[in-house]
């Protein structure tokens, strides 16, 4: 380590022009203390801070990086891209391509609409899943992150049953009102909402694998038993893979578990790292969205010249034979060796993962919602996190975020990565 001096000089200046320096929160290290690196450029499985140290990269953006960090094939395709303008306000070619390449890969979908973020997906499917139901309500789940439009910044009241109240200042009641939160995975919960309420239910959205407390997976039998109560009232099923589109697998979690939802959310990796988001679903339930329909919903610079051929080209190196295997092998080489760490130094964790989307949580319990991911030891995490960074490994400032790995790590990354986390458990 070179030590961090730019990084703490920028971050003062940043924190006096930017509200805590970041421009999204989770960056400033807050749940782990310190402060954040700033980066200079990253290539590969590598990032680089402005002092010149290099780290092995979990993060990866939070998520978009699968084929590691400025991949030749994605540089040149921009390069060329670039050439032709940056954006017109008019339909072009690339975004059809990218259309069709999302739409073969996702067969639940028939139709879907270009955004430019996650929380544009989200927020814009929930207002067609409305449209189309002439319903107001929709249920989610405790823990589960959806962007930050108002209704979705909602946590669970008491009781099941209760009306959301909101997680943050400056979102009306009247919104949260709107939003009923139930814990993951506990299926009886949905039910009992369900069988009640359903006339004024538009949709049930969730993260089918929940990558914002960690790593979360869906007990058997969650995600088919959604379906099926969903298809019974008339309640649209929403499947928000902005995190686990083309990640867990090709098809996201939707084929990775079998179960096909009616509306799905996209961003991150269909970016390929420039910002996108794509929602979509049945022709019915799209036929809604202007100008096809009466759902109202636009954007400056959907479908961007430059977001379409990252997007393009990072879905076209995905799409080729055998790159989920090799993506699964990476997967559970991580797995096996950080487990394995684990024992040896005699601490105690819970590791899950799904495809190259994983996470260790610092308790021995098993985690299944957001409650039993939040009896981890975040002090403890706190401490791991920062030996880890010192060792040159970057791993996500917070016990509940989910870690990422690349076509870009080799297994010598991995291999190095394991020493570390031997290392430094050992000293917890
Ligand atoms: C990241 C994320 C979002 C929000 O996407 P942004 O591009 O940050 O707006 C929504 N849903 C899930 C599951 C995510 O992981």
């Amino acid at each position: 380590m070179k030590g961090i001096n730019k990084s703490k000089r920028l971050f003062r200046k940043a924190q006096g022009l930017i509200p805590g320096g970041v421009n999204s929160p989770v960056r400033a290290f807050k749940a782990v203390g310190g402060q954040p690196l700033f980066i200079s450029h990253a290539k590969g499985s590598k990032i680089y801070d402005v002092d010149g140290n290099a780290y092995i990269d979990y993060v990866l953006s939070w998520g978009p990086m699968i084929l590691g960090h400025a991949h030749p094939s994605v540089v040149k395709a921009l390069k060329a891209a670039i050439e032709k303008g940056t954006s017109y306000g008019a339909p072009t070619e690339l975004e059809v391509k990218l259309a069709e390449m999302v739409l073969k890969a996702y067969p639940s979908m028939d139709k879907v609409r270009m955004v430019n973020s996650g929380t544009e997906a989200t927020m814009s499917a929930i207002r067609v899943a409305r449209g189309f139901t002439k319903r107001d309500r929709i249920i989610k789940f405790e823990g589960c992150y959806h962007g930050h439009a108002d209704g979705l910044l909602v946590k669970a009241g008491s009781g099941a049953t209760t009306f959301g109240v909101p997680d943050s200042p400056g979102v009306p009641r009247s919104y949260a009102r709107n939003t009923i939160t139930l814990p993951f995975n506990d299926l009886k919960a949905v039910k009992a909402v369900v069988e009640k309420d359903w006339k004024n239910i538009a949709c049930i959205i969730l993260e089918p694998v929940v990558g914002n407390i960690g790593c979360v997976l869906p007990k058997r039998g969650f995600l088919e038993g959604l379906r099926k109560i969903t298809k019974k009232y008339g309640i649209v099923l929403i499947f928000d893979e902005v995190m686990t589109g083309f990640r867990v697998s090709y098809g996201g979690a939707q084929a990775y578990y079998g179960v096909e939802p009616d509306m799905t959310c996209l961003g991150k990796v269909i970016g390929g790292g420039l910002p996108v988001g794509a929602y979509g679903g049945k022709a019915e339930i799209m036929s809604m969205v202007s100008p096809e329909g009466p759902v109202y919903q636009a954007g400056t610079l959907s479908g961007n010249p430059l977001a379409m051929t990252a997007g393009i080209t990072t879905l076209k190196i995905l799409s080729r034979k055998g790159t989920y295997e090799r993506l699964e092998q990476k997967g559970l080489a991580l797995e096996e060796g950080l487990k394995d760490a684990a024992k040896r130094a005699g601490v105690k964790t819970r590791f899950y993962r799904a495809g190259t989307m994983f996470c260790t949580y610092f308790t021995d319990r098993e985690v299944y919602d957001y409650q039993t991911a939040k009896q981890a030891d975040t002090e403890r995490f706190a401490r791991f996190f920062a030996g880890m960074l010192k060792r040159g490994v970057n791993i996500a400032p917070s016990q509940f975020e989910a870690g990422f790995i690349s076509l870009a790590h080799t297994d010598k990354d991995i291999e190095k990565t394991v020493r570390a986390a031997y290392d430094v458990m050992k000293s917890l």
